[in-house]
């Protein structure tokens, strides 16, 4: 610890284990060291090598234009077809019968098994279909729609004619879905009448009918049929079963310009309002391709993949649709929660598919901790050889626990960082090559300028903390917040001269290590020191008795601010009267006495996004007695009462 008070953020914690590659994914690992190397010495000669492994229509007259940011240009005169990257050049390579997605629904024994021929079928009937509605090249359809394959489907209908789809996540309410309606003004709704959550029917068709009645845009509803409950129906109304189930089978990919928007998608609203990022085409799945290849190793004819998030989430899209099927891969999609029916049911769908690649979230991770470990323990989970973790930053015994209990002590873990904006993953190890460290993202991945900078923007040396920003464009990045350009560069380009800000603190370690320390917005002032969220939090969760926690910054008479902890203990815990205090002094034993929390409420629940992620902002506002500020992106609501509650009746201690 450093006594500079001027520090632009503190680092606190230290962490000492090293996980080397297993040998034999050393031997074989699709990206090795070498990558790094060709990367920085012609950083676009290695994104054109990466676009490569595309099919291009037409060729690129230049691979980058950055003479107007941040505006950028990537592969400027290529055409290509995104679907049909993904789906018909395996199909005519003679994978036709391969597996592109096994699916489970939610209801035990409700599966499907749909081969890349199958799903190419299907995508070329619904663009028929789409396009007999009406939608052309550069309109927007807007897809609210449970786990089912169809929503694959729509989402590379849509690529395949050109239009920019707008998925928005199944759990949204008429305000937040109407909105992104309105603001992409969307010809076409692509929905189901509902979809299973928590073993029963969860209806989507009414908050789309009155979301509908808001958005003059919408001509047409088209309709997936999946609960089978009844729905009303408007004028506006189609079954996906008739305009799909009729449409022809025949359809030719026509190519689009490398630019031409491909999606826009709402950003998790963890901060603030959602902004609707826009993304485009060829250097989109360009990175998106090959970091899926690269990050998971990934072996098209053995490996069985599965990514846990929602396809509303940019997660969903870079990681079960476009990455995951423009390498031919084979995946698991499930419909479900992960206690439902049981609290094994990840690891029972494991078990059943053989899976070998898992991506998932912290927030799963350290729920499942909670739950206990002889869960995962009675399942056959031995066919795992890589984990991965995005959303957040991971807690390092969190992810102990994710290594040992359900990698079995052996696999790699990838913790990637990147965001809805980033498009792709940008900060990761690489399994074949990373000696890892639990808790850090490490190391820029090859081609992309990563840095920790201070507030005058200079690099921090090792051991240092800061902001984490990029500082050169690369290609999945996102274009701009749709229809508004000078937000797009008020809210990223605007702090650093140059240089893309993240809103992420982050610092460097001695081996010029990345590890991610939380939002900035979050980072706590506690007498002249700027803490970060994640350490103390971190520190609290390597207690054996805590499950989860975050952390805020109150404003505190003779500090400035105090650090109040909020804390959600394992299963079996009970707690005692000397609990927080131990845990208060455990904290301060782990990063020094300037982090101990001044306050510890122990609570059941943390608000969160419906992505999972904590929101401390409502935390703060709990902390200082303050009513709530926008909670429309919160999962539960009545979790606030509960902690509001709570906090009434703690007392800070000394
Ligand atoms: P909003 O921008 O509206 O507040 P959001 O930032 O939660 O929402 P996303 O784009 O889904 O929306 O999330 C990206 C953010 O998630 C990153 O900026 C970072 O804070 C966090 N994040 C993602 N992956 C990691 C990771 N591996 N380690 C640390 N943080 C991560
Ligand atoms: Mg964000």
């Amino acid at each position: 610890m450093t006594d500079t008070p001027q520090e632009t953020l503190a680092n606190l914690l230290t962490e000492t284990r090293r996980f080397d590659p297993p040998p034999a994914l050393a031997a074989t690992a699709n990206v090795t060291a070498e990558a790094y190397e060709q990367a920085s010495a012609d950083r676009l000669g290695f994104w054109e090598q990466a676009a490569r492994r595309l099919h291009w229509g037409t060729d690129w007259e230049q691979t980058l234009d950055w003479t107007n940011p941040p505006f950028a240009k990537w592969f400027i005169g290529g055409k290509l077809n995104v679907a049909y990257n993904c789906l018909d050049r395996h199909v005519e390579a003679g994978n036709g019968d391969r597996v592109a997605i096994y699916w489970e629904g939610e209801p035990a024994g409700d599966e499907r098994v749909v081969t890349y021929a199958e799903l190419l079928t299907e995508v070329k009937k619904a663009a028929n279909a789409l396009t007999d509605l009406g939608v052309v090249a550069g309109d927007r359809v807007a897809i609210y729609l449970p786990m089912i394959p169809e929503a694959a489907v729509a989402m590379l209908a849509c690529a395949r004619i050109g239009a920019t789809h707008n998925v928005v996540f199944g759990g949204f309410s008429v305000d937040a879905l109407s909105g992104r309606i309105n603001d992409a003004t969307a010809k076409v709704v692509i929905t189901a009448d509902g979809g299973y959550r928590r073993g029963k029917p969860s209806a989507l068709k009414p908050t789309v009918d009155e979301s509908v009645a808001l958005a003059p845009s919408v001509e047409k509803v088209l309709v997936v049929r999946r609960t089978g409950e009844d729905v009303a129906w408007t004028d506006k109304d189609v079954w996906w079963h008739d305009a799909v189930g009729g449409a022809s089978e025949d359809h030719e990919a026509q190519d689009f310009d490398a630019e031409h928007p491909l999606f826009i998608l709402y950003t998790s609203g963890t901060t603030a309002k959602p902004k609707g990022i826009l993304h485009t085409t060829g250097g989109y799945l360009t990175q998106a391709s090959y970091t899926h290849h690269a990050v998971f190793d990934l072996k098209p004819e053995s490996d069985v993949y599965w990514c846990t998030a929602d396809i509303g989430w940019v997660t969903g899209h870079s990681y079960i649709v476009y990455g995951p099927l423009s390498n031919g891969a084979t995946q698991v999609m499930y419909e479900g929660t992960p206690d439902t029916p049981h609290r094994g049911r990840f690891w029972e769908i494991v078990e059943k598919y053989k899976v070998t690649l898992l991506y998932t979230a912290p927030t799963a991770i350290r729920t499942f901790a909670k739950w206990g470990d002889d869960i995962p323990a009675k399942f056959d989970l031995s066919s795992l050889r890589i984990l991965g973790s995005v959303g957040e930053p991971i807690n390092p015994e969190a992810w102990i626990w994710y290594r040992d209990n359900i990698g079995s002590g052996k696999t790699p873990i990838v913790d990637t960082w990147w965001q809805t904006e980033t498009g792709a993953m940008m900060i990761s190890p690489l399994p074949g090559v990373t000696s890892t460290k639990p808790g850090s993202a490490q190391r820029p991945l090859p081609g992309i300028a990563a840095d920790v900078v201070d507030d005058e923007g200079n690099s921090v040396p090792n051991g240092g903390g800061g902001y984490l920003v990029l500082r050169e464009p690369w290609p999945s990045m996102l274009r701009t917040i749709w229809g508004d350009d000078q937000r797009f560069i008020d809210t990223y380009w605007s702090k650093f001269d140059a240089m893309y800000f993240a809103g992420d603190g982050a610092k460097r370690d001695d081996d010029g290590d990345i590890w991610l320390l939380g939002r900035v917005d979050d980072v706590m002032l506690v007498s002249g020191h700027n803490i970060s969220t994640t350490e103390v939090e971190s520190a609290l969760v390597s207690h054996p008795k805590v499950a989860e926690s975050a952390v805020v910054g109150a404003t505190d008479p003779i500090t400035g601010q105090g650090i109040v902890a909020f804390v959600i203990l394992r299963g079996s815990v009970e707690p005692d009267d000397g609990l927080t205090t131990e845990l208060r002094n455990h904290v301060a034993a782990k990063l020094g006495p300037i982090a101990k929390p001044r306050q510890i409420m122990l609570v059941p629940e943390l608000p969160k996004t419906r992505s999972g992620k904590i929101m401390r902002r409502l935390l703060r506002d709990v902390a200082e007695h303050r009513s709530l500020g926008d909670v429309t992106t919160l999962q539960d609501s009545a979790v606030m009462d509960l902690i509001s509650q709570g906090m009434d009746k703690g007392k800070p201690e000394d």
